[in-house]
């Protein structure tokens, strides 16, 4: 059981800022759940003082772990990220465990850890790790493939999308998730990396556009918002691909090495299914932020989800969380229907011990603006369950957005620092 974004908003109306509390004046500005993790973004007036932030952050802990106290449940972690006008992140502070009884606090809560992307100084001072995040593995002292990796220039977080199989819709969560980003003014890439058998062309639209090489470099087509790159574009479309080990891996990394991404908030890794020879390539090829696993929610998937899950824990990725496509339909009498048996992509999740992102409904707008290479209207859209896709994507996004910053945190990509006051 964890808070809802609704109680979190609640807790929030008893923190103030000289302007008033922080829902009434239009500070908070988003909040995210994902089991027990959450975190709220908030604007506060530009060039408030850094102290100020930490005040807010604080008050606003103590409120949200009242509120969880008071339902008697703890929480994993909660995070406060301060935002300017146009969204980028300037501030964060990030709260450990605090446990929810009704009495006093079980266990001591971790102190707060403020960081600042752009700068450390005025008062921060870097302190030690702080453990790994609660859906990574057990620490192993084996080395894997990723440790060795390097990490891809100008890109700050490379996500991959598996599944365990063919068909659950793993290319379709890869392109929703880039674009979803897009649409919150992240800079996002997109790579074909189902070389076996590449979709984007078609669910991009990308069949009118030629390939261009400038100065030995693939440059990636813009749509939607998004840069992409497929195999797809490549080769002749209609002939089989059929690659052996090294020229998989070479193809793999021609794509990843090759194009000219340029600066990047996010590349989205749309893998082949099942755990073949791509994701060790890739996985000693480029330090990854983590990995999403796609499945639906049958037992049979789930089965192939569990592979692909610990494929990735093996190769030393983080698993940011699992995504359940297809999980039920809305019929045109607006009933939703759970043809496959909703809920059992959420149940492996838990079992596995691996954060749950979100579900996705079948839709039959979504397959057919796939087909059309058109996916910017599953978020705009006016169509038979519209809201109801757009809102799970948007979930969807909000959830990813808070596994990446919790991960980034226990993986050192943003520096920690402790506020002296
Ligand atoms: P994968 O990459 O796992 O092979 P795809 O993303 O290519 O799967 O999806 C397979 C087919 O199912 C595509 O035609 C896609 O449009 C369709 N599809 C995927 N998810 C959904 C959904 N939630 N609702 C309707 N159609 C879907």
């Amino acid at each position: 059981m964890s808070l809802s974004k609704q109680q979190i908003a609640d807790a929030l109306k008893s923190v103030h800022t000289s302007q008033g509390d922080l829902v009434s004046v239009g500070v908070l500005q988003a909040t995210a759940v994902c089991e027990a993790n959450a975190s709220v973004k908030l604007r506060m007036p530009e060039a408030t003082p850094t102290r100020e932030l930490d005040r807010v952050a604080g008050d606003s802990r103590a409120a949200v772990e009242r509120a969880a106290r008071a339902v008697g449940i703890g929480m994993d972690s909660f995070i406060v990220e301060f935002i300017d006008v146009p969204g980028e992140v300037i501030h964060t502070v990030r709260f450990g465990k605090f446990t929810g009884g009704t009495g006093r606090a079980e266990t001591p809560s971790l102190a707060p850890s403020a960081v600042r992307p752009e700068s450390a100084g005025d008062g921060h001072r870097p302190i030690g790790g702080l453990g790994p995040s609660p859906a990574r593995p057990p620490a192993s002292n084996q080395p894997t493939p990723q440790g060795a990796a390097r990490s891809l220039p100008g890109v700050k977080h490379v996500i991959a999308v598996g599944a365990g199989k063919g068909g659950v819709g793993k290319s379709t969560v890869a392109l929703n998730l880039a674009v979803g980003l897009a649409r919150r003014g992240h800079a996002v890439g997109l790579m074909d990396g189902d070389i076996y058998g590449p979709s984007l062309p078609t669910m991009l639209n990308l069949h009118p556009l030629d390939t261009a090489v400038l100065a030995g470099r693939l440059q990636p087509f813009l749509v939607h918002g998004i840069k992409a790159m497929t195999i797809g574009k490549l080769v002749d479309p209609e002939k089989p691909l059929i690659w052996r080990g090294p020229m998989a891996h070479g193809a793999f990394k021609q794509l990843a090495e090759q194009t000219n991404w340029g600066e990047l908030d996010y590349l989205i890794i749309d893998l082949p299914p099942g755990t073949g020879d791509v994701p060790l390539t890739m996985a000693q090829l480029m330090q990854l932020t983590g990995a999403v696993v796609v499945c639906t929610p049958q037992k049979v998937a789930q089965d192939d989800a569990v592979r692909a899950t610990k494929m990735f824990q093996q190769l030393g990725i983080h698993v940011l969380g699992v995504v359940e496509n297809m999980s039920y339909f809305v019929g045109n009498d607006g009933v939703e229907y759970d043809i496959f048996g909703r809920g059992g992509a959420e149940t492996m999740a838990q079992r596995l011990n691996v954060p749950f992102l979100g579900h996705i409904p079948i839709t039959m707008a979504l397959r057919a603006n796939s087909d059309s290479g058109d996916p910017t209207a599953n978020f705009t859209g006016t169509f038979t369950g519209s809201d109801r896709l757009s809102r799970s994507l948007e979930e969807l996004v909000t959830n990813l957005e808070s596994q990446v910053a919790l991960a980034s945190f226990a993986q050192g990509q943003t520096r920690p620092s402790l506020t002296i006051s």
